[in-house]
């Protein structure tokens, strides 16, 4: 390319080449693009330093020469010459003005993918057609490599998922075998203890209820049947959670608060799903509370309008997250009560995340948490529309 613009240049004489060309001269010496301009007839006009060590032909190889013959894999150039036939019929043509995928050839047979885009020009009656080609190989490369890595992370949080779920039905069916075994001990005696092997049975009832209750978990967290169903008023959720945990809520001396903005939209929701979630966010904020002695237990329930969500925040007054298991706190099994399961928050999350929102935790000021359930509205209005 270099060499037309200095023959054209030195044709005028001492006269300077104008600012503009000499830029776009630079421009084309140093893109990392490989630049090739083709003319109507099909043939090579011209193409940059970055297009020789991309094809691996020289400048003076090429120029004059069929570009489809050098640079296209034989199985695409019918298409070529098609598309260019039609493009001097009528000026219409798929590839100009976007981003196209295609393969390229190296002088040496190889084949390589390309990313193209062309723009017709015209000069001195003549049409041109600029190509910028971009050489893709690393880039796929890496793609690909990427892809791999979030495959097998994924796979390693399903590995570690399973081994989670097997450890906690593992737990109470081996407590069962055991809690039976004695209970049949008991009973086998020569002086059967039915007392004892009542406390026995009663054991395995308890980690029997466990072990389904951790299945029932695992099936909620799981189930995607818990999309959207209709539209909801959130206020509306908010009391009917109140009214449920009502008791709780007294019997732990905690004082509640709601601020619920007015006039909130509807958003979508399965209402029997959210309110589970709630449930257990407010439970969790009861629980959190339940050792505090020197201070009011406060529970404030807030909806507010966060455009393009609504926002319903559930806060204590409790001990707070220790900053260490902040990370894990929604990670299936994850508890630090003794009798706790582990469950709740990643239920909620999925429950949650079902429905296009998100939860989060934050620290509320100057004591607890605040965890904070994002629902959009945006999609409210279709399901209004289909009601
Ligand atoms: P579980 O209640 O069975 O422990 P969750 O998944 O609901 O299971 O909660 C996981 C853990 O997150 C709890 O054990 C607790 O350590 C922490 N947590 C949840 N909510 C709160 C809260 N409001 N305040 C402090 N810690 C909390």
């Amino acid at each position: 390319m270099s060499s037309n613009a200095d023959s054209t240049a030195s044709q005028r004489g001492a006269q300077r080449p104008p600012p503009l060309h000499e830029g776009l001269r630079l421009l084309l010496q140093t893109t990392l693009d490989a630049v090739v301009v083709m003319t109507a007839a099909g043939t090579i006009a011209d193409w940059n330093d970055r297009a020789v060590s991309v094809f691996g032909w020289t400048r003076e190889e090429v120029v004059g020469r069929p570009m489809a013959d050098l640079i296209i894999p034989e199985r695409y150039r019918d298409a070529h010459q098609n598309g260019l036939k039609r493009y001097l019929q009528t000026g219409k043509a798929v590839v100009l003005g976007r981003r196209i995928e295609v393969s390229g050839l190296r002088r040496n047979g190889e084949e390589f993918p390309l990313e193209l885009s062309i723009s017709p020009i015209a000069s001195e009656g003549n049409v041109l057609f600029v190509g910028c080609l971009r050489e893709m190989t690393d880039i796929y490369a890496l793609r690909q490599a990427r892809a791999e890595v979030a495959r097998v992370t994924q796979r390693m949080a399903m590995d570690e998922m399973a081994a989670s779920i097997v450890h906690e039905i593992n737990q109470p069916l081996a407590a069962i075998a055991a809690n039976a075994q004695a209970g049949l001990r008991w009973l086998t005696r020569a002086t059967p203890d039915v007392d004892e092997a009542r406390a026995t049975l009663s054991r395995v009832v308890a980690d029997s209820r466990r072990a389904s209750e951790v299945v029932a978990g695992i099936r909620m967290m799981f189930k995607s049947e818990g999309r959207p169903t209709t539209t909801h008023d959130v206020n509306d959720l908010v009391r009917e959670v109140l009214t449920l945990v009502r008791g709780d809520v007294e019997n732990q001396r905690v004082s509640v608060s709601t601020e619920l903005a007015e006039e909130l939209p509807q958003v979508p929701a399965n209402p029997v799903q959210l309110r589970q979630v709630l449930v257990n966010l407010v439970m969790n904020a009861v629980d959190a509370m339940s050792n505090i002695a020197d201070r009011q237990r406060v529970l404030r329930l807030k909806t507010e309008l966060h455009q393009p969500d609504c926002l319903i925040s559930v806060a204590d007054s409790g001990s707070g997250i220790d900053p260490q298991h902040v990370q894990r706190i929604f990670d299936p099994f994850f508890t630090t009560k003794s009798h706790g399961m582990g469950m709740g928050l990643a239920i909620c999350r999925s429950v949650v995340e079902n429905h296009g929102g998100r939860l989060s935790v934050e620290r509320n000021l100057p004591h607890g948490t605040i965890f904070q359930v994002l629902l959009p509205i945006g999609v409210a209005a279709s399901l209004d529309a289909r009601a």
